[in-house]
């Protein structure tokens, strides 16, 4: 008889003693039983552990001849011998296992860690979703991009501090908290990720009195959840502007760092320069070390960014000109690009609609809403808000209110909509030198004016702008 025939009449006999020897003789003893001959009435079975022969003709060998008997329907002899060869093969194939074995156990602790990184990671108010790899790099960011790369590569004070400054929406706290991101999943340095706010109440209430608390333990506690970390991360800086108790103490917590050579990441809307409320020992500390500025992304970034983020959300099969038609309206706030989009796709969920390039374009209407206001409408504004004529803007009348809501609306018309000094001069028949020394002159006045300022912003709110 053949082999192929031999293993196949093993195998339903095997099959048979399954059903009457118990599984945990079963399973380590029988099952790994190789056929090998079926000659002058004796079948032979090989083994490659003696032991197991030695348990099986013990306790098993009349079962297996009253099943071979039954199967062949008389009697058989049947020889259980050991086999060096294929003891050597079960051992290969056990030590194989035992590899895999390992192997899987191991990537179940990476797994198990990378998860504790995880949560490691979320205890430092690091956002997961801000990372290198999913920020769109153009020229008008590369540098900033490249900077933060070096800085989560070797946070070790190679620019201290880095400064990141940029208008709002163009991705600071992303570049921010991928460093963190980023040297968090990699080892275990210590970050401290922060809102300027944050630190500001955090230090108010480190020092606010309250009856029985113990000040100095407060302060200690504040005071280490700052200055004893490898990395700290401070975003916003702007709004320390005025806090003139927390500037001291950050002050001393930026030394504290810097002398022990940890890294301090910065964010601003403003550059160094420009928050003459921040002492110029401070300020000069903000400089000391790297300023990069972001400015908006290019058209075709916008549109990048876009279908980036359609993918990250999973929103599938979006018409590419509908990116486009958003990225070309919305061109200097990533945040508004994308809430557009949110806008556009919430929509189309709740109406049942298909996103396409129209639907878009019902959704946002940003056709009607980028047509800015011209000098009329503004000197319109301007004269309702004053509750005066705009004959009087027009006129050459010097009279102090009047003068300044003239003023006021030159300014409006070159610094916030940028018109040329001469199509303001035109409309408002003054000389060009005119128009321009008003603008300038508000300019200047609302560093300190705070009523005027207030104005402005209020007129702005009615033309939209
Ligand atoms: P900022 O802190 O400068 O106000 P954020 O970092 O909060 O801006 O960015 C606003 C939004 O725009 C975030 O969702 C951010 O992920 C996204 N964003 C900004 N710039 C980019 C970019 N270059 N690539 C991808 N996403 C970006
Ligand atoms: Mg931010």
């Amino acid at each position: 008889m053949n082999t192929t025939e031999v293993k196949k009449i093993w195998d339903e006999v095997k099959e048979e003693l399954k059903n009457v020897i118990p599984a945990s003789t079963f399973e380590p003893w029988i099952a790994p039983l190789e056929a090998i001959s079926f000659e002058d009435n004796i079948f032979t079975l090989i083994s490659g552990e003696s032991f197991g022969i030695e348990y099986i003709k013990k306790t098993q060998y009349k079962t297996i001849l009253d099943t071979f008997k039954t199967h062949f329907g008389r009697e058989i002899l049947v020889n259980i011998n050991f086999n060096q060869e294929y003891a050597d093969k079960i051992k290969k194939e056990r030590q194989k296992q035992e590899k895999k074995l390992q192997k899987e156990q191991k990537n179940l602790e990476e797994h198990k860690k990378s998860i504790e990184n995880l949560s490691y990671v979320k205890s430092m108010n690091i956002n997961l979703r801000y990372r290198f790899d999913n920020f769109v790099e153009d020229t008008n960011n590369k540098i900033a991009k490249a900077a933060a790369e070096k800085v989560a590569e070797n946070p070790t004070a190679l620019y201290n501090p880095l400064y990141i400054q940029g208008g709002s929406g163009l991705g600071k706290t992303h570049l921010m908290q991928a460093i963190g991101h980023y040297v968090t999943m990699k080892g275990k340095l210590k970050v401290q990720c922060i809102k300027t706010e944050d630190f500001i109440n955090d230090y108010v209430n480190s020092t606010a009195f309250v009856p029985n608390k113990n000040t100095t333990s407060a302060m200690n506690k504040f005071r280490n959840k700052y200055r004893n970390v490898d990395i700290l991360l401070i975003d916003d800086i702007q709004f320390i502007e005025n806090k003139k108790k927390c500037i001291d103490e950050l002050f001393n917590t930026f030394d504290t760092l810097y002398n022990a050579n940890k890294q301090i990441v910065l964010t601003s809307d403003k550059l160094p320069k420009d928050l003459p409320e921040i002492p110029k020992r401070l300020r000069t500390r903000f400089e000391q070390g790297l300023v990069v500025e972001i400015k908006p992304p290019e058209f075709d970034t916008r549109v990048k960014i876009l279908e980036n983020f359609a993918k990250e959300k999973g929103v599938e099969n979006i018409p590419k000109d509908v990116f486009e038609y958003i990225a070309k309206y919305y061109k200097d706030n990533v945040r508004e690009l994308e809430g557009a989009f949110t806008k556009v796709n919430a929509f189309s969920d709740i109406e049942e609609t298909p996103i396409t390039l129209e639907y878009a374009r019902k959704v946002l209407k940003c056709e009607e809403f980028s047509q800015k206001p011209d000098i009329e409408k503004v000197i319109e504004t301007v004269a309702d808000f004053y509750e005066i004529s705009t004959a009087d803007i027009k006129s050459t009348s010097k009279m102090q209110n009047i003068s300044n809501a003239r003023s006021i609306a030159c300014y409006i018309a070159r610094e916030k909509l940028q018109n040329s000094y001469e199509s303001i001069a035109n409309v408002l028949n003054k000389r060009h030198q005119t128009v321009m020394y008003a603008s300038d002159k508000i300019k200047k006045a609302i560093k300190t004016d705070a009523k005027l300022k207030n104005d402005i912003t209020k007129i702005s709110k009615i033309l939209s702008i």
